[in-house]
């Protein structure tokens, strides 16, 4: 680590770890294409890095999904070539870039896509799509029962192509069988519905991280696996031998003291020693994305033993109960994501403990923290 003198906190991509994890999602789902989702930063991850050592193969990527444009815009600036579907959709002041750009918008607005129509046919060119359907999540997308006569308003606009329709489960994990597999039949009668009027779109899609791992007829002709790509199974514990995490993320000992018990440890005072005790100050904090609420619960690992954090986490920084470590020195690196000796603390477990998912964690980490590709 002697490379980074300067960096306060670091992450380490491992890029063979993400190649890992998409040659299982391709085993997984054989020859269908793969629509790679690297929203936020590819979940915190770097998006542009991301999507370039995806791009390289040798496993297909068909499409890369962002949320927004500005996302789009970076990776087509990075050298992306690859169609990119904007997951969220767009606005209508953003037509021109998503022509300029040559990116597919998810679309569940008549008025978005009548103008979007008037603007592919004065520059000349064809736009994809595809259709977003609400069949449970409550979020984007029309209603199941007016997709028909929504797509044969699209399919008769100049300039619209019709390239996919998609869906989305309101459980990431799957959690409730029952639910997840109703919105899979009723987004499938509404594709019957389509078929049986000729209209056939390339891409149908519904398949999140947790499908690909567990829900095969889920598959239909797209997957789109975020999560997993990164190395967690949204289920819990299930198949997470066949994923590797990503990012490792290191921050460094900034002070240590040796302090007699009844020593109170960072604002508010909730931690007090209760005996003569080594506290070090660690570089990271709430702001680089390591959560308040892991304040007097989380661990971090130094020299390869599990250290409790002590008191609240603040802006900058964490103070860890480090009397067990009395090698520790200031400068060292310790590790708050990751796996050192036989102890490992992955973004799953930090999940738990900070009473969330390994999604905010990992996409949490913030932009003072290093990233390194490795
Ligand atoms: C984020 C997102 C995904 C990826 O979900 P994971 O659970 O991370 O695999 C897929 N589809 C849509 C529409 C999304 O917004």
């Amino acid at each position: 680590m002697s490379d980074n003198c300067a960096a306060s906190s670091l992450a380490q991509i491992d890029l063979d770890a993400l190649r890992s994890n998409l040659n299982f999602v391709k085993s997984q789902v054989g020859d269908r294409p793969i629509l790679a989702v690297v929203k936020a930063n590819a979940y915190g991850h770097g998006a542009v890095q991301v999507a370039r050592c995806l791009a390289q193969g040798p496993v297909r990527i068909s499409f890369f999904g962002v949320a927004f444009l500005e996302e789009a815009i970076a990776l087509r600036d990075g050298g992306v070539t690859t169609p990119v579907l904007l997951l969220t959709g767009a606005s209508r002041e953003q037509i021109p870039e998503i022509i300029q750009y040559r990116l597919t918008p998810v679309v569940y607005n008549m008025a978005f896509l009548a103008a979007l129509s008037q603007a592919a046919v004065r520059r000349r060119q064809r736009v994809n799509i595809h259709l977003k359907v609400d069949t449970g999540m409550g979020r984007l997308g029309i209603a199941p029962s007016d997709a028909l006569s929504f797509m044969e308003k699209t399919v008769g606009l100049k300039g619209i192509c019709v390239e996919g329709i998609l869906t989305h489960f309101a459980y990431a994990g799957l959690e409730d069988s029952a639910y997840t597999s109703g919105q899979l039949v009723l987004f499938q009668s509404v594709v019957d519905h389509l078929y049986k009027k000729g209209i056939h779109p390339s891409y149908i899609h519904i398949a999140n991280s947790a499908a690909v791992v567990a829900f095969q007829s889920a598959y239909l002709n797209l997957v789109r696996p975020g999560l997993m790509l990164y190395g967690y199974a949204p289920l819990k514990g299930v198949f997470s031998v066949s994923l590797k995490p990503v990012m490792q993320v290191k921050t460094r000992v900034i002070a240590l003291k040796k302090v007699p018990a009844d020593t109170s440890i960072s604002y508010g005072r909730t931690f007090v020693t209760k005996r003569e005790s080594h506290i070090a100050t660690v570089s990271i904090g709430y702001a680089d994305g390591y959560p308040c609420s892991l304040s007097n619960r989380g661990m971090m690992i130094a020299k390869g033993r599990l250290v409790p954090v002590a008191g609240r986490v603040c802006m900058d920084m964490t103070m860890l109960d480090v009397s067990e470590v009395p090698s520790l020195a200031v400068g060292d690196w310790v590790t708050v994501i990751g796996a050192e000796g036989d102890q490992s603390v992955w973004a799953d477990r930090l999940s738990e403990w900070a009473n969330t998912h390994p999604y905010e964690i990992l996409c949490g980490i913030g932009a003072r923290v290093q990233r390194q590709y490795i």
